[in-house]
């Protein structure tokens, strides 16, 4: 992988405006791509329109571009990616590697919450069923380059999971291995609340023969009760005055050291700034950070 030039990219879901806690993940893997003289991707992960809040992807865009971080080629959308996760789907199915699952979500909390392998071999077809990998190529720990040795419940690792769900949407470890794949990503950054599931794609690149990417998981910004700030939690959108300000305490956050009189600079020059003193070693390693 040395060989092959740096791609990063940021992959928000359409489900909200962006926040202090995707600007983290935004900025993080922008300075982090730049600094090692890659490139920095966009993707809008519009995999799930029940949960999309309309016009929030044109609004993250929007954002992107008012706080300075200007990404490199066309943004890829998962809506226009159906034909490539299908494709996959069908070469998963060809090869045995997957099966048509009809248990129910009431089922499989009552074995507390990880599925038994019950439909691997009862042969049922797509009539309202959900697809499950076969997984044969568990993956149990990986490096993470932040973190460190990262080591997931057997539970998780070895699991069936889910890769087209019951109501026919493609699950989101499916379309972000495939669409990292497509783009050429091979270094991710993103946020520490996605640590677990990394073990779930890494096993899915191993299955479908491709080389893995490189990960770093950055630190979540929590609120004063200690909750994430997601969309979800109702986190406030990015001001859309000066990003500067905004900027800056992204960089504090992430540990990062700050120019003497950042108000001289203008946002290119702050950005630039940012990216020549990029030091992943200095960004906090827990896993949230509280942040008011
Ligand atoms: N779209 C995902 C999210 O917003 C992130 C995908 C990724 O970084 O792997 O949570
Ligand atoms: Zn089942």
């Amino acid at each position: 992988m040395s060989t092959s030039p740096y791609i990063g990219r940021f992959a928000p879901s359409p489900s909200g405006d962006l926040h202090f806690g995707s600007l983290i993940a935004a900025l993080g893997s922008y300075l982090h791509a730049h600094s090692l003289g890659g490139k920095w991707l966009v993707r809008i992960d519009d995999l799930d329109p029940p949960r999309e809040v309309a016009g929030s992807a044109d609004r993250i865009l929007a954002s992107l571009e008012q706080y300075g971080l200007e990404w490199d080629g066309e943004v890829v959308w998962q809506s226009r990616r159906h034909e490539a996760y299908r494709e996959t789907l069908d070469w998963l199915h060809r090869q045995g590697k997957s099966y048509y699952c009809t248990c129910t979500r009431q089922r499989i909390s009552l074995l507390g919450g990880t599925y038994d392998g019950h439909c691997r071999c009862a042969g049922h077809g797509p009539e309202n069923a959900a697809i499950r990998l076969h997984q044969t190529l568990p993956v149990a720990r990986f490096h993470d380059e932040l973190q460190g040795e990262f080591i997931a419940d057997i539970g998780l690792a070895e699991e069936d999971f889910i890769v087209r769900r019951r109501d026919g949407l493609f699950a989101y470890n499916l379309a972000v291995v495939i669409d990292d794949h497509f783009q050429g990503v091979n270094h991710i950054v993103r946020g520490a609340d996605l640590i677990a599931p990394t073990v779930r794609q890494l096993s899915l690149y191993q299955h479908l023969g491709l080389p893995p990417p490189s990960y770093v998981h950055l630190p979540l910004a929590c609120n004063a009760n200690g909750d994430k700030l997601s969309k979800q939690n109702h986190a406030p959108a990015l001001p859309t005055g000066d990003p500067r300000p905004i900027i800056v305490q992204t960089l504090i956050f992430l540990g990062q050291s700050l120019p003497e009189s950042w108000q001289d600079l203008t946002l290119p020059l702050l950005l630039r700034w940012a990216v020549t003193h990029w030091s992943l070693e200095k960004v906090p390693r827990k896993a949230s950070v509280s942040y008011d």
